[in-house]
C-alpha cells in the first residue's frame, strides 16, 4: 500500500472545541481543553494514522481581533500554521452559529480562494433543524467543500471525518514515526497540563496571566518521575491567588495535574510546583521562541 501523510489544520474561533476535536481523534490528550477562551496558545500537533496514511493535524490557537502582543503572536501562528496545510477545516460551534468571529475567518480564506472543509461541532447541544439553517448560511458563502456534523465531545461523527482526512492526503512518505501522537516533548506536554488544571480553577484575568514551564524533568530508579514547574504570573498579588488560602489552590492544582499526568504516562509522578512573580514574561522574546510563536507577529 502506498505510503501518504499530510497537513490538516483545524482552525475556527476560540472555544468551538478544536482542541477537544484533535484530542478525540489521536485518542489521547495531546491538547489541553478548557470552557475558557485562548486556551491553546501555540500549534500543536496531534497524529493520527489509519492503515498506510499519517494524517498530522494542526491545533491552532483560536481566531480572534488580538490586541496584545501575545494575543498577536497567537493569532499570527494560527493563521501560518492554517495557511501552510493541505486541507483546511473552520470548525465552528453549531451553537453560537455562524458569528462575527467566524465570519472574519470565511472572509479572509475568500480572499485567499482558499477552499475549506467546515465542521460543525456541538450538535449535542442543538436541534436538527438549526444545523440545517447554519449549514446553509455558510455554504452560501461559496467556499466550503464538505460538510461534517460532530460532537468531539461525545465522538459522533468522527469516523466520518478520519476517513475524509485520511483520503484526502497527498502520497508521500510519514513525517513522524507511526507511534507518536503529538511534535511537543514530554516537559512542555506536562506543562501544558498543569496549566489547564490552573485554567479550571482561576478565573478573571489570572489564567491569561499565567505561563506554566517544566524546568526539570528526572527518571527516578524506582520508575517513577520527578517534575518540577515554574508558574509564572505577572504580580505578586497574582501570586497569593494562584497558592490560595493554606497553599489550597495549588494543591488542588498539583494534584489534578499529577493525576492526569499519572494515568497517561502510566507511572507514579512526583510533581513540585513553584509560583514566582515575573512580570514581563508576556514582553520577553525568549519565551515566545520556546512556544514556537513569532515575537514580532
Ligand atoms: P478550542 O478553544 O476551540 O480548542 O476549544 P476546546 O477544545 O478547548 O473546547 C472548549 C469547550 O467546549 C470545552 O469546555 C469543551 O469541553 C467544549 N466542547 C468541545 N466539543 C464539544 C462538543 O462536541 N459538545 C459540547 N457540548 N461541548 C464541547
Ligand atoms: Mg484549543
Amino acid at each position: 500500500m502506498t505510503k501518504r501523510c499530510g497537513y490538516v489544520a483545524i482552525v475556527g474561533a476560540p472555544n468551538v472545541g478544536k482542541s477537544t476535536l484533535v484530542n478525540a481523534l489521536v485518542g489521547t490528550k495531546v491538547s489541553i481543553v478548557s470552557p475558557k477562551v485562548q486556551t491553546t496558545r501555540f500549534r500543536v500537533l496531534g497524529l493520527v494514522m489509519v492503515e498506510e496514511t499519517q494524517i498530522v493535524l494542526v491545533d491552532t490557537p483560536g481566531i480572534f481581533h488580538p490586541r496584545r502582543r501575545f494575543e498577536r503572536a497567537m493569532v499570527a501562528a494560527a493563521w501560518s500554521s492554517a495557511l501552510d496545510a493541505d486541507f483546511i477545516c473552520l470548525m465552528i460551534d453549531a451553537r453560537r452559529g455562524y458569528d462575527e468571529e467566524s465570519k472574519k475567518i470565511v472572509a479572509k480564506m475568500k480572499d485567499r480562494n482558499q477552499k475549506i472543509v467546515l465542521i460543525l461541532n456541538k450538535i449535542d447541544l442543538v436541534e436538527k433543524a438549526t444545523l440545517l439553517s447554519l449549514t446553509a448560511e455558510i455554504h452560501a458563502e461559496g467556499i466550503v467543500s464538505e460538510i461534517f456534523m460532530v460532537s468531539a465531545r461525545q465522538g459522533d461523527g468522527l469516523e466520518d471525518l478520519r476517513k475524509a482526512f485520511a483520503k484526502a492526503m497527498p502520497e508521500g512518505p510519514w513525517l513522524f514515526p507511526d507511534d507518536d501522537v503529538s511534535d511537543l516533548s514530554l516537559s512542555v506536554w506536562a506543562a501544558e497540563i498543569t496549566r489547564e488544571k490552573a485554567f479550571m480553577r482561576l478565573q478573571e484575568e489570572l489564567p491569561y496571566a499565567l505561563a506554566v514551564v517544566s524546568t526539570a524533568w528526572e527518571e527516578r530508579k524506582d520508575g517513577s518521575v520527578r517534575i518540577d514547574q515554574d508558574i509564572y504570573v505577572q504580580r505578586e498579588s497574582q501570586k497569593g491567588i494562584v497558592v490560595g488560602k493554606g497553599g489550597e489552590k495549588i494543591k488542588s492544582i498539583s494534584t489534578s495535574a499529577r493525576e492526569e499526568l499519572e494515568k497517561i504516562l502510566g507511572r507514579s509522578v512526583h510533581l513540585f510546583l513553584r509560583v514566582s512573580v515575573k512580570e514581563d514574561w508576556q514582553e520577553r522574546k525568549g519565551v515566545y521562541t520556546d512556544m514556537g510563536l513569532d515575537f514580532d507577529a
